[in-house]
């Protein structure tokens, strides 16, 4: 087992457990990382989104004017289409190159938000690792952390799926509802770091 896919809603604990599994000895891919440094000024996919959707959706700095795209998004919902069909192949090769760095034997974690969401990601990870909780403790933590304004997590959650279906592609759950502590955590991750290096197949395989 080498390559592990880490998901979960917003808020859910992903980026937290990411950082466990990297203290046990795992090369972490952090895809949100990558997907932001994309649309930075000089990102690699700057010139494909000039390309596609005019220097109106480029911000003076060179960056991606997320305004404008929002904007655009909302009144025409194939611009998102077109968008994450321009991103999600560069985000997935940018991804196996830094997984190409990993050690002789060292197993690499993919961090993917919405690795539910987007097809692909399923079929390019030996097991999924879900992180788990109820969805007030979700609005709770990015509340907490973020100051957004309730409707502003809300219609984050409305856009991603649902727990079920997140549930329903998980090779293993790591519980992180409101009554687990840092240390019950750190506890379960061992756990499943310690049970997957046993089995070094892949399930089915
Ligand atoms: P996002 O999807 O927004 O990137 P995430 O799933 O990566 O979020 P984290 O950033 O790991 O989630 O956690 C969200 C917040 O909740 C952080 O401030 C984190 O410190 C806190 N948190 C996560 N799990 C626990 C826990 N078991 N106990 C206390 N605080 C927690």
């Amino acid at each position: 087992m080498r390559r592990i896919g880490l998901t979960g809603g917003i808020g859910s604990g992903k980026s937290t457990v990411a950082r466990l599994l990297a203290g046990l000895g795992a090369l972490v891919v952090d895809t949100d990382a990558i997907a932001r440094g994309l649309t930075l000024p000089g990102g690699a996919a700057m010139p494909a989104i000039t390309q596609r959707f005019g220097a109106a959706a480029v911000a003076a700095d060179g960056a991606l004017d997320r305004d404008y795209m929002r904007g655009l998004i909302l009144r025409d919902p194939a611009a998102k289409v077109a968008l994450e069909a321009l991103l999600h192949p560069l985000i997935g090769q940018a991804a196996e190159a830094q997984a190409a760095q990993a050690a002789p034997g060292q197993v690499v974690v993919f961090d993917v938000p919405l690795l539910v969401e987007t097809g692909t990601w399923r079929q390019r990870v030996d097991r999924v690792l879900v992180v788990d909780c109820e969805p007030d403790t979700q609005r709770r933590r990015v509340q907490a952390r973020s100051g957004w304004a309730p409707e502003v997590v809300q219609a984050v959650m409305d856009r991603q799926a649902s727990r079920g279906q997140r549930l329903a592609v998980a090779d293993a759950v790591i519980d992180n509802g409101a009554d687990v502590s840092l240390d019950t955590l750190a506890q379960q991750v061992r756990q499943i770091w310690q049970d997957w290096r046993q089995f070094p197949c892949p399930p089915g395989g």
